[in-house]
């Protein structure tokens, strides 16, 4: 039997990156707030500089409610189910994944709101990708920009600016949007090895800069200066210096006294009533049912779980799942393309024992529409990024670029001299939505409760592996210019299975017929129903999505506040 518990003002599903964002304006406007996370706290006496649990035994997802429902991905409609990752990289926690997040903390640049008008004005509309279903965003950067500094200072982020009110500054990134100020805390220090990739770029004609991190390079806030020592790639900051918001807003959100959070609360599906407005959540904890009903629903789950919520929460109103009347919840899918990385060799140490992923040097000079398309045959470009980071085990899984066999004492003897001679880049590139790629509930594969998985059907597209390319071309100059004596190539990635970067699925926009919502991140059919996280996302550009993610759910949480009479269910 279901346990009926007293109404609330919001509730917000899941407090990670996007939750536990929104949850600080809600709160301090005076709206009581139920946070319903599916994890547990966590604190800094439960993360540990251990390489083998947090980067291969999948700490700490092998107990939780993530592992128990991995999508199931495949290529295409034609192609067969891949086989099933054995750990998702997400996390269930209070804080979400940006307890173990690699932190870096990037604002989109003004073409990512703008690809399609861009493209038609500078190259004409026969570029733009054939069946890609891309959209301008409704608005541009200049609306995002005081979100984006609200929660750089309100969370913390390291970083140098390139262009303060239009000022550049040939230490940041150039291509950078105006911004209001600068940075709360300078960036992270640099290494002898990035010093080497900084001047090398240079001599090249390009500009590099120190990438900007969720993580504190002084003490802020109360809390410790990062001491580089690595192993958080995957593994929580045992000194709370990275700035999850576990240690950021959610706690000032509770010390208003109207945020309430309830852990170990799995939700399984939203309901609405007769007119559409959605009325509460229901919830399984320690096995016993619940439903919690509320004025207004913020559901942040991550894209996989917001598309599969809203598709498992069918009623007479929304018989194809809640607010997907038009059919476009799970549209509009992709994610970041990640891969098609380049991995260099040296012929001196580069001493990166030390230092942590977010700790490095970018070049934006060959990312989105900041070069000269016109003699290229597909859009967008990718940032190049080289970090600071290294494991032991990691390590000896290293490229040995053709120069030794994969085992024996050959390989050991290879493994011993170049372990820290090698560099990896990760390069982030611009990908786009397309009309066959989607997201939608798997018709075999259940979780242990008997819901339906969420299944990804998605490739990337001959525009994405030539920016690949391109971008890989970029990247072997770079290191060449540093001095690496050999270089290999990651392939140019086909299926886009299940990532850590995915976004869309319950996209924004002003058109009802191809965005579930709309400019504010409320769903057009259900007006109460708020969705947060990169799946309002229509484009990534060539950044890492979660600070995008934490304005964009600010500025959703501010819109309830200050239109809460004509949202909130009466
Ligand atoms: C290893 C790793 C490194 C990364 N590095 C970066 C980086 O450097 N920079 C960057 O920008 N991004 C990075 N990301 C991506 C980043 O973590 C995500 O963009 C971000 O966390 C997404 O925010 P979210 O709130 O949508 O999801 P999450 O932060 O995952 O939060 C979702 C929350 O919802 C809860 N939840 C899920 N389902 C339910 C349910 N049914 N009921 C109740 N609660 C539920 C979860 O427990 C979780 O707490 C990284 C990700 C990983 C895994
Ligand atoms: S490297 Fe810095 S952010 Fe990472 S765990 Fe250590 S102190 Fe924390």
């Amino acid at each position: 039997m279901t346990t009926k518990l007293k109404e609330t003002d919001v509730v917000i599903v899941g407090l990670g990156a996007a939750g536990g964002v929104a949850a600080l304006p809600l709160a301090q406007a005076g709206i009581e707030v139920v946070g319903l996370e599916a994890g547990t706290w966590l604190t800094r006496r439960d993360f540990a500089p251990d390489e083998l649990r947090n980067n291969y035994r999948g700490w700490p997802q092998g107990i939780q409610k993530a592992n128990q429902e991995i999508p199931t991905s495949r290529a295409n409609a034609a192609s067969a189910t891949a086989p099933r990752g054995a750990i998702h990289p997400m996390q269930n926690a209070v804080g979400g994944t940006t307890l173990h997040y690699w932190a870096q903390s990037w604002r989109l640049n003004p073409w990512d709101f703008k690809v399609v008008s861009e493209t038609k004005r500078r190259y004409g509309a026969s570029r733009l990708p054939p069946g890609s279903t891309v959209e301008d965003w409704p608005f541009g950067l200049d609306e995002l920009e005081p979100y984006y500094d609200k929660v750089e200072y309100e969370v913390g982020v390291s970083g140098q600016a390139g262009n303060v009110n239009g000022k550049i500054d040939p230490r940041g990134n150039p291509f950078e949007g105006a911004r209001t100020r600068a940075y709360p805390m300078p960036p992270l220090r640099s290494t002898d090895f990035l010093d080497k990739m900084t001047a090398a770029a240079r001599s090249l004609g390009w500009n590099p800069f120190p990438g900007p991190a969720a993580v504190n390079s002084r003490a802020y806030q109360n809390r410790s200066a990062c001491m580089y020592h690595g192993f958080c790639n995957r593994g929580g900051c045992h000194v709370d210096a990275k700035n999850s918001t576990a240690v950021t807003t959610i706690p000032r959100a509770q010390a208003t006294g109207r945020l309430k959070i309830v852990t170990r609360a799995h939700v399984t599906t939203i309901e609405v009533d007769g007119n559409g407005q959605v009325t509460g959540v229901n919830y399984l904890a320690d096995g016993v049912e619940y439903f919690q009903p509320a004025k207004a629903v913020l559901l942040a789950s991550y894209t996989y779980e917001n598309v599969r919520m809203l598709l498992l929460s069918k009623s007479k109103v929304f018989a194809k799942g809640l607010a997907n009347n038009r059919g476009q919840v799970g549209r509009h899918y992709f994610s970041h393309h990640m891969g098609a990385g380049v991995s260099a060799l040296f012929p001196w140490n580069t001493n990166a024992w030390y230092g942590l992923p977010a700790q490095g040097v970018a070049v934006d000079n060959w990312a989105d529409d900041n070069f000269d398309h016109g003699g290229l045959d597909f859009i967008g470009g990718g940032n190049l990024w080289v970090y600071s980071d290294r494991r032991p085990i990691g390590a000896a899984g290293m490229n040995t670029f053709g120069r030794a066999p994969n085992w024996g004492s050959a390989w050991k003897t290879f493994i011993k001299e170049n372990a820290d001679r090698s560099n990896s880049a990760y390069i982030q590139k611009s990908t786009l939505p397309y009309e066959d790629n989607y997201l939608d509930l798997d018709p075999q594969v259940k979780d242990p409760l008997g819901y339906a998985v969420c299944r990804v059907t998605a490739e990337y597209k001959e525009n994405e592996r030539k920016l690949s390319a391109f971008t890989q071309d970029k990247m072997e100059q770079w290191y060449r210019a540093a001095g690496a004596i050999a270089i290999q190539r990651a392939p140019l990635g086909g299926a886009m299975g299940v990532s850590t970067h995915a976004y869309g699925g319950t996209r924004m926009g002003d058109n009802p017929d191809t965005n579930v919502v709309n400019r504010w991140g409320f769903a057009h059919e259900a007006p109460n129903l708020g969705v947060l996280g990169a799946s309002v996302m229509g484009t990534s550009g060539a950044h890492n999505p979660t600070l995008t993610v934490q304005a964009l759910a600010w500025r959703t949480a501010e819109h309830l506040v200050k239109n809460w009479r004509n949202i909130g269910r009466t």
